[in-house]
C-alpha cells in the first residue's frame, strides 16, 4: 500500500488549490480525480466573478490552475475514482474503485457534487437525447432548436447566457417569481428579445418521440405545453463527499459535509473544501480559499501527528488522531505565565520550540524553579489524570509555543 502525507479527493479549483499547497510544502501528496481536472468549471462556459481574470473561460482556468499545481510538482492522478475513505488508527485508507488501497496521515475531500435531477417522468428516458445537464458540453447540438432551462439561480442563468447562442427561443422555467440568481446575470438574460420567463411554473412531464419535443408545465394551477427541443436543468445539486465514508461523518440535512474554521469534517483526520462542505456561498473564490486554510491546517495535523506518534508510542492510534486533530498551536513570549498553581487543570502542553520553567511558592512565598522543560517535554498532565488543581506554575524561559493536546488526551 503506499502510504502519503495527504491524499486530495477531487481535481476542481479546491483540489488543485490544495495541491498546490501541499506540493509547495513538498508534502508527499496526491491529487485523485474521478474524470479530468476542472471540476464543475469544465461545464462552465465564462468566469467573470474570479479576481485577476475578468473572463476566462472553465476549460481555461482549470487549466492554468492544474499546469500552476503540475508545476510545483503536484502529483495528479486523472481516471482514479474513490470508492470508500475509512480510517485505520491514526490513518485514512482511501480505496479506488479499482481495488487499489492508499494510506495517508490527512485527506482533503474536494469532491463537489452532481446536478439534482427534476425527477419528472421523460427525464430519465430523453437524458442525452434532449435532456441536459451541462449547456457547454451539449448546447452546440441544439443551433437554431427552442429550448428551455429549468430552475432561477446561478447556473441556470449562466448556462442559459451560454444557450441563447444557439437557441431560436430560450424559455426560463422557474418555481418562483422572483430568481436567485445574481442581478447582472438576470439583466443580461431577460433583457434579450428570444428570452422569455414562464414563471411560477412547475414542470410535470417531458416528453416527445426518441427525441425530446415538448416538456408539460403547471402555471396557475394549468397544464400548458411547451415545444422545445431541448431541455436544461439547472436546480442545484446533491453533494457526493459524505457517501464516500462507511464510518458517520457530520453533514447537513442536504448532506453537505459540515466543517469548522479550518475545514475539519468530524472524522480527525479529515477535511473538506469546495461545494461538498456546508456554508454560504458555493463560489470558486470560497473554495480556493477554504482548500487553502484545509490544506494549511492538515499540513500542522500531520506534523502533530508524527509528534504524538513519537511521544506516545503505545497510546491507541485513532486517540493519538483526534489528539493531533485537536491540538492547538500556542505562542507565548518570555516571562508570560502560561498555567498557575493552583488554577482548575483543563488541558495539558507540550513544548515544540524554546524552554519553559515550572516554579513553585516556597514556604517563605519565593518562586522555587523546580524543573526545566524543553522541547518534546510536556507538563500539565498531573492536574488532568488527577483532575486536580495545577501543582506548579509554568512560564517560557525564553519565547516558546506548545500544543494543547484536548483534556481526554491519555498516556495509556
Ligand atoms: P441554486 O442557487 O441552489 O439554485 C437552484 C435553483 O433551482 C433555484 O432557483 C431553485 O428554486 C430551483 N429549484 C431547486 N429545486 C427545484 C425543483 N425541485 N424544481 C424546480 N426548481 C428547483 O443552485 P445553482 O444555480 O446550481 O448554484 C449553486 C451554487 O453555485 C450557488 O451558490 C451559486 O451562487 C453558485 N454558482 C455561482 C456562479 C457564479 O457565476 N458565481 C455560477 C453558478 C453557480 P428556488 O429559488 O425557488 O429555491
Amino acid at each position: 500500500m503506499t502510504e502519503y502525507d495527504l491524499v486530495i479527493i477531487g481535481g476542481g479549483p479546491a483540489g488543485l488549490t490544495a495541491g498546490l499547497y501541499a506540493a509547495r510544502a513538498n508534502m508527499k501528496a496526491v491529487l485523485l480525480e474521478s474524470k479530468d481536472v476542472g471540476g464543475e468549471i469544465l461545464n462552465t462556459d465564462l468566469i467573470e466573478d474570479y479576481p485577476g481574470f475578468a473572463s476566462v473561460t472553465g476549460a481555461d482556468l482549470s487549466k492554468k490552475m492544474a499546469d500552476h499545481a503540475l508545476k510545483f510538482g503536484l502529483n495528479i492522478e486523472t481516471y482514479k475514482p474513490v470508492k470508500e475513505i475509512r480510517s485505520d488508527g491514526d490513518r485514512k485508507i482511501v480505496v479506488l474503485e479499482d481495488g487499489t488501497e492508499l494510506s495517508a496521515y490527512a485527506v482533503i475531500v474536494t469532491v463537489g457534487g452532481e446536478p439534482t435531477k427534476l425527477g419528472v417522468p421523460g427525464e430519465q428516458e430523453f437524458h442525452g437525447r434532449g435532456v441536459s445537464y451541462c449547456a457547454v458540453c451539449d448546447g452546440a447540438f441544439f443551433k437554431g432548436a427552442d429550448l428551455a432551462v429549468i430552475g432561477g439561480g446561478d447556473s441556470a442563468f449562466q448556462e442559459g447566457l451560454f444557450l441563447t447562442r444557439f437557441a431560436k427561443t430560450l424559455y426560463v422555467v422557474h418555481r418562483r417569481n422572483e430568481f436567485r440568481a445574481q442581478a447582472i446575470l438576470q439583466d443580461r438574460l431577460l433583457r434579450m428579445d428570444k428570452v422569455h420567463s414562464i414563471t411560477p411554473a412547475v414542470v410535470k412531464e417531458i416528453g416527445g418521440n426518441g427525441d425530446v419535443k415538448w416538456i408539460e408545465v403547471e402555471r396557475d394551477g394549468k397544464k400548458e405545453r411547451v415545444n422545445v427541443e431541448g431541455v436544461f436543468v439547472f436546480i442545484g445539486f446533491r453533494p457526493v463527499g459524505r457517501h464516500l465514508f462507511k464510518e458517520h461523518i457530520e453533514h447537513d440535512k442536504n448532506g453537505y459535509l459540515i466543517t469548522d474554521q479550518y475545514m475539519r469534517t468530524s472524522i480527525p483526520g479529515v477535511y473538506a473544501a469546495g461545494d461538498t462542505r456546508a456554508q454560504l456561498a458555493k463560489q470558486i473564490t470560497t473554495a480556493v480559499g477554504d482548500a487553502t486554510t484545509a490544506v494549511l491546517h492538515a499540513e500542522r495535523y500531520i506534523e502533530e501527528l508524527r509528534d504524538m506518534e513519537r511521544d506516545f508510542p503505545t497510546a491507541s492510534r485513532a486517540v493519538v488522531a483526534e489528539s493531533a486533530s485537536k491540538a492547538e498551536l500556542l505562542t507565548f513570549a518570555p516571562g508570560e505565565l502560561v498555567v498557575r498553581e493552583g488554577d482548575a487543570a483543563d488541558r495539558f502542553f507540550m513544548i515544540i520550540k524554546g524552554q519553559a520553567e515550572a516554579t513553585r511558592r516556597g514556604a517563605d512565598g519565593a518562586q522555587v524553579v523546580v524543573n526545566q522543560l524543553g522541547p518534546g517535554d510536556y507538563f500539565g498532565e498531573i492536574g488532568l489524570l488527577k483532575n486536580a488543581p495545577r501543582n506548579a506554575t509554568s512560564a517560557p524561559a525564553v519565547s516558546w509555543s506548545a500544543v494543547r493536546p484536548p483534556r481526554d488526551a491519555s498516556r495509556s
